[in-house]
This record gives structure tokens, C-alpha cells and sequence, in this order.
């Protein structure tokens, strides 16, 4: 069965919809320790894009479970008893010893509602030794690995400051792909999921497509599309408010998601056509601080789309 939504995605692998808990483990990242530079890359904010997880001076499980608490009050009736993804999202979530990665991944796994752990990270801190780790976590919960691509315009990868080429990407793949090539189930696989940003400075259409298409190529299971976002305190507002380069309007973003929407290979899971920047943070484009109308509209456009590619575009984002 071809699985497109990330809800369709879970209900396969997990028999439910599994709720996500943003966690902050207390890492840095080489963009930020001094490593490859102090600033990070243009776009992140000072959480280092977990601007929605809870508090590092709690424990991995006092962070879950003040996570459930928030999920229970915001989206759950009491008799649906939630199951969770422990998502080490702030900052590099590889980037530290394997005795602390140990402990912190394996407090998440310990955990009776966690159902999957999710890491961030670069695909620059990823080795043979954490991947055997991973393999021995994945042994106990799935584990999904994201890395945040945004694009393989090299040259625009070098505005953001990503600070890696495209090819330590390619190794980084091919050796987790090494592992997972040796698990028979592709849906036991660990799971890995790429980010990519819709309306970065400089870049057309063309390039936004080409990133679908160099992702395509590689042996990954999901994607997150990301509008960019001008968040508060960062050296791309600097860039804005000096260049004030143009933000996508919701109908350019729309246009353009449903677009490359059709290019990404039909395996690969959708598990995001866009994030709401954090409101107290964002500078712009203002319209995507309200979720549910962007949503909304999104939706509208993809109805209004042809019979056919209505189909093929509700299939990936029910639910
Ligand atoms: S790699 Fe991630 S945490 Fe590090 S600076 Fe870039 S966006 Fe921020």
C-alpha cells in the first residue's frame, strides 16, 4: 500500500494517530557552538528551531509528561488515552556523547506512552557509532531521523549558513540506508524524514522543484514543506529589514506547495505543508501566524484542483 499522509502513515504503523511532544534535551549545535560558526543559520531562532518545546532545565520525562498534559487539554477527550512521538526537536539531537544520547533517548523510549522517538539533527553529526545506537533504540521504539535539508541550492545553502554540502547529506543517507537495508519490512524501517523550506531568498520555482527532485532521489521516507519564516532576532530579519526581500503571499505559497506536492515521489509520506512560526517570534509573512485559515485555504485550492489531482492530493493530506 502506498502511504502518502503522515495520519495515514501512522495509522499503518501504529494502528492510531500518535500525538507529537517537543522536547528540548540541552544540546547546541556546531552552527552555534563555535564548531562551523556562532550565528547558526540565518533563519533559526535563539531555541534553536524548538520554539515549542518545554523547559531544558526539566528531565526528558518531566517534559512528557508535561507534553501530554498540554496535548490532553488541547486536543483529546479523556477516553481516548493518546499515545505519543518524543520529538527531540530544539537544536542537534545527535550532537553530543553517546553516554548522554543514551540516556536521553533511552528515557524517552523507557516511557509507557512514548510509541516512536523522533531526532532532529545534521546529517554532519551523524557516524557509525550513533547509528548503532539508534539501531539499539529503534529495537525498543521506531525511530524517526529528520534533517533539515531546506534546499540543495548549494549556493542558497551557503546564504542560509547550513553549513554542509550536499554530498555529506548523500553519505549521511546512504548510511543509514546501510541499516535499513537490512530490516525486510520497509515499514519497520528507521524512518527518515527531510525538511525543506518553500520561499527562501533568492530562489525560483525552479529551484524549489529541483529540491523535490534531488529528495526524490535519495532512499527517504518522509518530508516536512516549510514556509519561511522571518522570526524575531535573527540575521534573516536583519536581511529583511535591510533588503526587505519579497515573503510568499498565502496564495504563492499555495500555488507553489500544490506544485511541487505533484513531484514528490507518491512513497514518500507528507508529514507537513507548513508550520506556524511561533507568534510571539514572527516577523513575517504575517498570515501564517493563523494556522487554520491557511489550512483552510490550502484545502480550498486543492479541491478547486482537477479531479484527478484533487485525489492524489487529498490522499496525501487527510486527515
Ligand atoms: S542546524 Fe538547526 S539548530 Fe543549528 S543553527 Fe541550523 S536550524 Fe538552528
Amino acid at each position: 500500500m502506498v502511504v502518502n499522509s503522515f495520519n495515514s502513515y501512522l495509522k499503518e504503523r501504529f494502528g492510531r494517530k500518535l500525538y507529537k511532544i517537543s522536547l528540548d534535551a540541552g544540546m547546541t549545535c556546531p552552527n552555534r557552538d563555535g564548531t562551523l560558526g556562532h550565528s547558526g543559520c540565518i533563519f533559526c531562532s535563539a531555541g534553536g528551531s524548538g520554539d515549542f518545546a518545554s523547559s531544558r532545565l526539566l528531565s526528558i520525562t518531566e517534559q512528557i509528561d508535561q507534553g501530554k498534559t498540554l496535548v490532553q487539554k488541547k486536543f483529546t477527550s479523556k477516553s481516548d488515552n493518546p499515545c505519543y512521538i518524543a520529538y527531540f526537536q530544539a537544536y542537534t539531537n545527535t550532537y553530543a556523547s553517546i553516554a548522554t544520547l543514551r540516556k536521553i533517548y533511552m528515557e524517552a523510549a523507557m516511557h509507557d506512552d512514548i510509541a516512536a522517538i523522533s531526532i532532529a539533527t545534521r546529517p554532519d553529526c551523524i557516524d557509525e557509532s550513533i547509528m548503532k545506537l539508534i539501531i539499539e533504540i529503534h529495537q525498543i521504539k521506531p525511530v524517526f531521523i529528520e534533517f533539515g535539508l531546506q534546499t540543495s541550492n548549494e549556493t542558497t545553502a551557503a546564504y542560509i549558513r547550513r553549513g554542509y554540502k550536499n554530498s555529506v547529506f548523500a553519505d549521511a543517507i546512504k548510511l543509514i540506508d546501510s541499516y535499513n537495508s537490512a530490516i525486510v519490512d520497509p515499514l519497520e524501517h528507521i524512518h527518515i524524514v527531510v525538511h525543506a523550506i518553500i520561499g527562501l531568498p533568492g530562489e525560483s520555482y525552479d529551484d524549489m522543484e529541483q529540491t523535490i527532485n534531488y529528495i526524490n532521489s535519495y532512499p527517504i521516507h518522509g518530508i516536512k514543506l516549510q514556509l519561511l519564516h522571518v522570526l524575531r532576532d535573527t540575521d534573516l530579519e536583519k536581511e529583511y529589514k535591510k533588503y526587505a526581500f519579497k515573503v510568499l503571499s498565502l496564495e504563492e505559497y499555495a500555488d507553489i506547495l500544490i506544485k511541487l506536492l505533484l513531484h514528490i515521489r507518491p512513497d514518500i509520506v507528507i508529514h507537513r505543508m507548513t508550520g506556524d512560526g511561533p507568534k510571539k517570534l514572527l516577523i513575517a509573512p504575517l498570515w501564517s501566524g493563523d494556522k487554520k485559515r491557511v489550512l483552510n485555504y490550502i484545502n480550498k485550492c486543492i479541491n478547486e484542483t482537477s479531479l484527478n489531482q484533487g485525489a492524489l492530493y487529498n490522499k496525501r493530506i487527510e486527515g
